[in-house]
């Protein structure tokens, strides 16, 4: 089936799949968690794979919220941002990734190395 997508490819339940991946990568033990680097690059697994860009859709769909439903997301998700700022750690070689072009602070977090290729 051929999906029709909207720019920058947000389809329905795409916010719920961005949110179930925020929760469960919190949900891993531990006192630091690294992010990880989709092994396979398409979106669809990046959005479940890599945090960053699960974020990235979440602020995108943000933007988008009336008034109400957006400070209903924007309450949820500042626990979820609080917590991954407490769990992850600053990476000051962020800008070098080539795949990562995020300007957000969750963009700059450490990545598991082991996941780069
Ligand atoms: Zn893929």
């Amino acid at each position: 089936m051929e999906f029709q997508r909207l720019d920058k490819g947000l389809l329905p339940g795409d916010t719920q799949t961005a949110l179930r991946c925020y929760r469960w990568f919190l949900a891993r033990p531990g006192r630091y968690l690294y992010l990880t680097a989709t092994v396979c690059g398409c979106y669809e697994c990046a959005l479940t794979e890599d945090i960053a860009i699960a974020r990235d859709l979440i602020e995108l769909v943000l933007a988008r919220l009336p008034h109400r439903a957006r400070q209903e997301l924007a309450a949820l998700v500042a626990v979820l941002d609080e917590e991954l700022y407490r769990r992850t750690l600053p990476d000051p070689l962020a800008h070098r990734r080539p795949w990562s072009s995020g300007e957000q602070w969750w963009h700059h977090r450490l990545y598991d190395e082991s996941h780069h290729l």
